[in-house]
């Protein structure tokens, strides 16, 4: 909207309702108010079933041998970054590929976000903590709960890994969009600057080549760990050609179909 138009109704109530509801709604939010409320709850449950997790671990580390536990809990902890950037690139990829927006629920919190950042890609830039991360912890919190709750406290170190697993690839998960942001901020935090220098979450340089025609490259958008590789085995035309054949669907020109670039 030009500074010159005049604001619908439309825009005049969401500006009010940010007006009377700043602590709730932030600075800019263009979203549903149900959508607002389920993201809210789900980080405050998300965060909830990270400490219950956390907890477990502190229970099942005490018969562990510190120099076993140290290795297995880096290890491990790095390996489910992995396995996160790979969820987050499988994410990406079908919210970019297949449905609509107006499918029920997936529609607005996962395949909306993903057309409009390529429609407007510095839009995530301005969303605050939980437009940018609320969608995935309702997810993590069906996830992170329900293991948690089930992981055995018998096994020792596997005990110790098996949650040390679903507490880092939850956390990657979570913060996958708040790494995402950071790449397309000019100027991001110091400490963000810090984990992208030495390449531990999305860098600026890698994301680029996903918003470079034909924008069906490097889906994977927690570390980035992945994209060298599964842009050179050309992973996601494969997988293209496997859906398409089981559909009928024609789904070899991606994300071109969605009329986004
Ligand atoms: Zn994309
Ligand atoms: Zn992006």
């Amino acid at each position: 909207m030009s500074a010159t138009t005049t604001p619908s109704s439309e825009e005049t109530a969401l500006h009010d309702s940010h007006t009377q509801n700043r602590w709730f709604f932030g600075r800019r939010y263009a979203n549903s108010f149900t959508q607002r409320v389920i993201e809210f709850f789900g980080i405050i449950g998300y965060f909830v079933c990270t400490g219950l997790c956390a907890v477990k671990m502190s229970e099942v580390i005490g018969g562990v041998d510190p120099l076993v536990a140290a290795i297995a809990g880096v290890g491990t902890f790095a390996f489910s970054f992995l396995v996160a950037d790979f969820v987050s690139g499988l994410v990406h990829w079908m919210g970019d590929t297949f449905g609509t927006e107006d499918w029920p629920l997936v529609g607005p919190m996962f395949i909306r976000p993903f057309r409009i950042h390529h429609v407007d890609p510095k839009d995530i830039t301005l969303h605050d903590f939980i437009a940018t991360n609320g969608n995935a912890s309702v997810v993590l919190m069906l996830f992170l709960g329900p293991v948690t709750f089930l992981a055995p406290t018998g096994w020792g170190v596997v005990s110790f890994m098996i949650l040390t697993f679903a507490l880092g690839m939850s956390l990657g998960i979570f913060f996958t969009n708040q790494f995402h942001k950071w790449a397309h901020e000019p100027e991001p935090p110091a400490f963000a600057r810090l984990l992208q220098r030495f390449n531990i979450v999305l860098t600026s340089p890698g994301h680029d080549i996903h918003h470079t025609d034909p924008f069906r490259e490097s889906y994977c958008i927690t570390t980035g760990w992945l994209n060298p590789l599964f842009d050179r085995i050309q992973l996601w035309r494969k997988l293209e050609a496997v859906i398409s054949s089981i559909t009928g669907n024609d789904y070899s020109e991606g994300g071109k179909l969605n009329g986004y670039e």
